[in-house]
C-alpha cells in the first residue's frame, strides 16, 4: 500500500498524527506532498513575512525529509486538482492529512475529499491541531463552550494524548516536483513587501530551540508574562501556527519541565491554560463561523463605529501620541511580533479610545503579523472589542497610562521603540503631556514636534465609548 501525507499546516517529522499513521499503515511507502494554493497566498489578508517564513521553512523540511530517504513533492496551484494528480500518478491507494478548522479551509478540504473519491482514492483525516478537537467537549446541554474557565475545566478531564514518535521512513516517489520559491521572486508576484527585518529561524529544529531557550524561564512564566520589557514568554506560537512543533509535545515537554523542577509548577500550568486559550478560539471559530465577518453577539453589530482614516494611520504608524500603544505599534511594523498584553492594550485603543471598527485592527494584525491565524486574531479582536464570546465587559477600558506602569514600569520597552522620548526618565515617559516644560527641554522633547501630543484624550474617549455600547445595550 502507498499513501500520499498531504502536509499543511504541520510541517514537520515529529509527533504528526496523520503522517505517523501514514509510515504505519504503508510501512513506510509515504509520499510527502506540499501544495502552495493561490487561493491562500492571494488573500487580501497575506502578510510577506509569513510567507518567507513558510518557504523558510519547506526548506528546512525538505531536509527533513531527504534525511529518511523521501523527496517532498511540491506542486503549485488548486488543492483539489493537485492532491488528486499526485494520488494518481505516485499509484497511492489513500491520501492522509490533519484538519483544519477554519471555515475556508474545511471548505477546501471538501472538494479536495470529492475529487479523492470521484477517483476512488480513500481519503483518511486526523485530529492534531489542538490539544482538544472542537466538539470533543460541551456544556452539560450539549452546547459548545463560549466562556473560557468552563471550557478549561472541561478540556482538562479530556485524557491527554501521548506524543507520537518522529518517522523514520519516508518514500521518494519519482513525481515531478519543483524547488522552493525564493520569497524575492515569489513576493513580488503576489503583490507583497518582502520587507528588511530578520525572520525567526524556521523548521522542527528552530522549533526546539526555541523551546530550549525559553525553558528556563518557565518558573518566572506566570509572573513575567504580562511584561512587557522583560522577554519572558516563548515565542512559540509561530511554530504553533504553522506546526512545526506538535501542541501535545509541547504541553508534555512544559509538564516535564515542571516535574524537574518543582518550581516551574505554576509557571507550567500557566502555560498549558494560555494554549488552551488558543484551542478555545479555534473551538469558537469551529462552532461559529460568522465570528469571522460579525461579532458574536449579534446585538453588538449594530454599533455605529468613527469613520477616520487619519486616526487609523496613526495607530498603524505608531503616531498616537500614547508612548505604550506606539511602541507596540512601532515594534509589530518592525518585526512581526507583538506582546499578548500590548496586543490587548493596542486593541483597546483602536476600538475604545479611537472609536475605530475592530475589524480594521484585525485585518492589519493578519497583515503583520508572523503568528497571525484567524481563530487566535479574532478571538483576541472580539475580546478587546467586548464583542466576543468570552469577553472584556464594555466598561472596562484599558487605560493606556496605568497599563504601561503597570507592565512596563521603568519605560524600557518604550524607550526602545520610541528613542525620542529615551531622556524621560521611569514610568512617568508614559504621559509625555504631564511633564513640565523644564522635564521636557530636560529630556530633548518638544510635543508636537519630535514626539506627537495624543490625538485624543483618554477621558473624553471614554465617555464616547460608554455612549457607544449604552445605545446598543438599549
Ligand atoms: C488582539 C490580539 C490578537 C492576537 N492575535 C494572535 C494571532 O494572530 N496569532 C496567535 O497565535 N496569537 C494571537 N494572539 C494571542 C497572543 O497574543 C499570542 O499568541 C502570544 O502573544 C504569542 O507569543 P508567545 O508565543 O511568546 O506566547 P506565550 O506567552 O509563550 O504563550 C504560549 C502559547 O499560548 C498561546 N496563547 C497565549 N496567549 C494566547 C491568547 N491570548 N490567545 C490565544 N492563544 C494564546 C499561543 O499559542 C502561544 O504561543 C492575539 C492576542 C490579542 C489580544
Amino acid at each position: 500500500m502507498r499513501i500520499v501525507h498531504w502536509f499543511r499546516k504541520d510541517l514537520r517529522l515529529s509527533d504528526n498524527s496523520a503522517l505517523h499513521h501514514a509510515v504505519q499503515d504503508a510501512k513506510g511507502d509515504v509520499v510527502p506532498l506540499y501544495v502552495g494554493e493561490p487561493a491562500i497566498l492571494t488573500r487580501p489578508d497575506m502578510c510577506g513575512r509569513r510567507v518567507r517564513f513558510v518557504l523558510d521553512t519547506l526548506r528546512a523540511l525538505e531536509k527533513d525529509v531527504k534525511s529518511v530517504g523521501g523527496k517532498l513533492i511540491l506542486r503549485h496551484g488548486d488543492a483539489a486538482k493537485i492532491v488528486a494528480a499526485v494520488a494518481r500518478e505516485v499509484g497511492a491507494d489513500a491520501v492522509y492529512w490533519n484538519e483544519e478548522y477554519e471555515p475556508a479551509l474545511r471548505a477546501r478540504d471538501r472538494a479536495v475529499a470529492d475529487a479523492l473519491e470521484r477517483q476512488g482514492t480513500r481519503c483518511v483525516r486526523f485530529h492534531d491541531r489542538l490539544l482538544v478537537a472542537p466538539g470533543e467537549v460541551r456544556t452539560q446541554e450539549g452546547n459548545p463552550f463560549t466562556v473560557f474557565t468552563p471550557f478549561q475545566r472541561a478540556c482538562l478531564l479530556v485524557p491527554q494524548e501521548e506524543s507520537l514518535p518522529r518517522v523514520a521512513k519516508l518514500a521518494a516517489a519519482r513525481a515531478e516536483t519543483r524547488p522552493v520559491a525564493r520569497a524575492e521572486d515569489l513576493l513580488p508576484k503576489l503583490g507583497l513587501e518582502h520587507g528588511t527585518d530578520e525572520i525567526p529561524d524556521a523548521g522542527e529544529a528552530a522549533a526546539k530551540a526555541r523551546w530550549i531557550r525559553f525553558a528556563p524561564r518557565l518558573a518566572e512564566y506566570a509572573e513575567d508574562r504580562d511584561r512587557m520589557d522583560v522577554d519572558g514568554t516563548s515565542r512559540l506560537s509561530i511554530d504553533l501556527k504553522f506546526g512545526t512543533i506538535s501542541p501535545r509535545t509541547l504541553a508534555a515537554l512544559v509538564f516535564a519541565a515542571a516535574k524537574e523542577k518543582p518550581a516551574a509548577r505554576k509557571g507550567a500550568e500557566k502555560y498549558v491554560s494560555e494554549m488552551r486559550w488558543r484551542d478555545f478560539y479555534a473551538h469558537v471559530l469551529f462552532h461559529f463561523p460568522h465570528v469571522e465577518k460579525r461579532s458574536f453577539r449579534p446585538e453588538y453589530d449594530s454599533l455605529r463605529w468613527e469613520e477616520n482614516p487619519r486616526h487609523l494611520e496613526a495607530w498603524i504608524e505608531g503616531r498616537t501620541g500614547y508612548p505604550v500603544v506606539d511602541a507596540a505599534m512601532r515594534c509589530l511594523r518592525a518585526t512581526g511580533w507583538m506582546h499578548n498584553r500590548a496586543r490587548m492594550i493596542v486593541a483597546s485603543f483602536l476600538v475604545k479610545d479611537l472609536g475605530l471598527d475592530w475589524r480594521q485592527g484585525e485585518r492589519h494584525f493578519m497583515r503583520e503579523l508572523l503568528d497571525g491565524d484567524l481563530a487566535s486574531n479574532n478571538g483576541g479582536w472580539q475580546w478587546a472589542a467586548s464583542t466576543g464570546t468570552d469577553a472584556a465587559p464594555y466598561f472596562r477600558i484599558f487605560n493606556p497610562v496605568l497599563q504601561g506602569k503597570k507592565f512596563d514600569p521603568d519605560g524600557a520597552f518604550v524607550k526602545k521603540w520610541i528613542p525620542e522620548l529615551a531622556g524621560v526618565p521611569g514610568d512617568r515617559i508614559h504621559a509625555p503631556w504631564e511633564l513640565t516644560p523644564i522635564e521636557l527641554a530636560a529630556a530633548r522633547v518638544t510635543l508636537g514636534k519630535s514626539y506627537p501630543k495624543p490625538i485624543v484624550d483618554h477621558g473624553e474617549a471614554r465617555g464616547r465609548t460608554m455612549a457607544r455600547f449604552a445605545a446598543v445595550k438599549g
